[in-house]
C-alpha cells in the first residue's frame, strides 16, 4: 500500500505516523518546511485519544499536567458570567504548536520539502505532480494541505471559504506567568482567552470584530489599545509577550459543508475537509481524529474503496455539526450592540453550566471506528 501525503500540518503528519504504523509505504510532502509553528493549541480527550492511537497521546501528556485552575466566561471587569465545571477540563492540554508538530513528525516517516503542484485520480490509483516536474503514483493520497486547499479546489466541489467577521491575534508569553484563572472574556465585539501550558508559560488570544485583511500599523500595539485595561493578568500576559511573536489570523470557514471529503483514491482530511471558526476549539482535534480513522478504515476494510466511503460517511456526519455550532458560538461570543451584549450575557449567566459541559463531553468522547467485519 502506497500512500502520498500532502501538507506536514497536524493532520497531515498524523495521517503519516498513523499509516506507517499501519504497514504502508507512506510519502509526505510539505511546501513550506519547518519553521516556527505558532503559538499554543488546546487539545481536549477527543483529540489525545488520537494521539493515544499514534502512540504519542503520552509524550504529549508528558509536557505538563492539566491547567488545575478555576475556567469559564468573564466580563472585562473581571466578574464571572459562567464557571465550567472541572469534568469539561479534566483531560485538556494546552501546548506549544511548535512542541505537538515535532512529537508529531518524530513518529512520522521523513517529510520531503517539495510543493505539490497537481493531484490527479483514477479509480484503480492516484498520484502527484511537485514543482520540479516529478510525478509519483500511490494507491491512495491523501489531501491535509489546509484551509487554501489546492486539492478541494481542483478535484472537488469546493464550497470556498468565507469571512466570520473577526479576526484573532496569539501569542504566548516568554515566561511563567501566574494566572488564578483560564477561560475566555467577553466584552463588546471583542475577545480575550488565557489557556496556561504546562510549563508555566501563557497562551492567549484575542479577537476583534474587523473588516477582512484590516490593516494595523503594528499588531501588538492594537492588542494593546484593545485589550490592556482588561482585568488582571491581562496586562501582564500582554507585556510579558514577544511582539515579534504575535500572530494574527482573519477567521474562516467553509461556506458550507463538502458533498464528499472522497474522490476515487483521494481523501481530504483537516482543515482541507471542514475548515471551521476556532470557537469550539476542535479543529485540529478533528484533523487528528480524521487521520485515525481514515488509517485504520484502509487497515481493516475489504478495499480502499470501501474503507474511503466508509471514511466519507463517519467523517462528515462528525464534522459538520460543529462547524455549525463553532460558528454559531462566534456570533454569540462576538455580541456588539449594548442590547446583543446584555441579553448574551444574562443569557450565559441563567444558562445552566452543566448543559454546555455535557455537549463538550459528548464532542470529546469520540472513539476510532470499529474494525469493519470485513476483513482484506
Ligand atoms: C486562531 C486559531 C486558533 C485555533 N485554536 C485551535 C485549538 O485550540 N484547538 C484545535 O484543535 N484547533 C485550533 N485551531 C484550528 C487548527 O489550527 C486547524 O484546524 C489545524 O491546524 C488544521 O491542521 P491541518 O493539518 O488540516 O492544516 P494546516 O495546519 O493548515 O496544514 C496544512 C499544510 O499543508 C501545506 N501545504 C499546503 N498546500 C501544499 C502544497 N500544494 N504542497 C505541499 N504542501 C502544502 C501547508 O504548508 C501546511 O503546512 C485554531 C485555528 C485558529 C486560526
Amino acid at each position: 500500500m502506497r500512500v502520498g501525503i500532502v501538507g506536514a500540518g497536524i493532520g497531515g503528519l498524523a495521517a503519516a505516523a498513523a499509516f506507517a504504523q499501519g504497514g504502508a509505504d507512506v510519502a509526505v510532502y510539505e511546501r513550506a518546511g519547518f519553521g516556527p509553528t505558532g503559538a499554543g493549541i488546546s487539545l481536549f480527550g477527543n483529540g489525545l485519544r488520537a494521539l493515544d492511537h499514534i502512540g504519542v497521546g503520552h509524550a504529549v501528556r508528558a509536557l505538563g499536567p492539566p491547567p488545575d485552575l478555576t475556567a469559564g466566561i468573564r466580563t472585562p471587569g473581571g466578574g464571572w458570567l459562567t464557571r465550567t465545571p472541572p469534568s469539561t477540563t479534566a483531560d485538556l492540554r494546552v501546548v506549544h504548536r511548535g512542541d505537538l508538530h515535532a512529537i508529531l513528525a518524530a513518529a512520522a516517516p521523513v517529510v520531503q520539502t517539495a510543493a505539490v503542484t497537481e493531484v490527479r485520480t483514477t479509480e484503480q490509483r492516484a498520484s502527484v505532480v511537485l514543482e520540479s516536474g516529478q510525478r509519483h503514483d500511490f494507491d491512495l493520497v491523501i489531501g491535509a494541505d489546509g484551509i487554501g486547499s489546492r486539492i478541494r479546489s481542483t478535484l472537488f466541489d469546493d464550497p470556498g471559504v468565507r469571512y466570520a467577521g473577526y479576526t484573532a491575534w496569539r501569542g504566548v508569553t516568554t515566561g511563567p506567568v501566574d494566572v488564578p484563572a483560564a477561560g475566555e472574556t467577553w466584552g463588546r465585539g471583542e475577545r480575550f482567552g488565557i489557556a496556561p501550558l504546562g510549563d508555566g508559560r501563557v497562551y492567549w488570544f484575542a479577537v476583534a470584530g474587523a473588516p477582512p485583511g484590516w490593516p494595523v500599523p503594528d499588531e501588538s500595539t492594537e492588542v494593546e489599545r484593545r485589550f490592556a485595561t482588561w482585568h488582571t493578568p491581562i496586562p501582564e500576559l500582554l507585556s510579558t509577550t514577544d511582539p515579534k511573536t504575535i500572530l494574527r489570523n482573519d477567521i474562516l470557514d467553509l461556506t458550507r459543508p463538502l458533498a464528499t471529503f472522497v474522490r476515487d483514491r483521494v481523501a481530504l482530511i483537516g482543515d482541507a475537509a471542514h475548515a471551521m471558526t476556532p470557537n469550539l476549539g476542535q479543529g485540529g482535534n478533528l484533523a487528528l481524529e480524521d487521520a485515525v480513522t481514515l488509517a485504520r478504515l484502509v487497515r481493516d476494510a475489504a478495499s480502499v474503496r470501501v474503507a474511503l466511503a466508509r471514511y466519507d460517511a463517519l467523517r462528515r456526519a462528525r464534522t459538520a455539526p460543529l462547524a455549525r455550532r463553532s460558528r454559531q458560538l462566534g456570533r454569540i461570543a462576538q455580541a456588539h450592540g449594548l442590547v446583543g451584549v446584555a441579553f448574551r450575557n444574562t443569557l450565559v449567566r441563567l444558562t445552566p453550566a452543566g448543559s454546555a459541559a455535557r455537549a463538550a463531553e459528548r464532542v470529546q468522547a469520540w472513539q476510532p471506528p470499529e474494525p469493519l467485519s470485513v476483513r482484506r
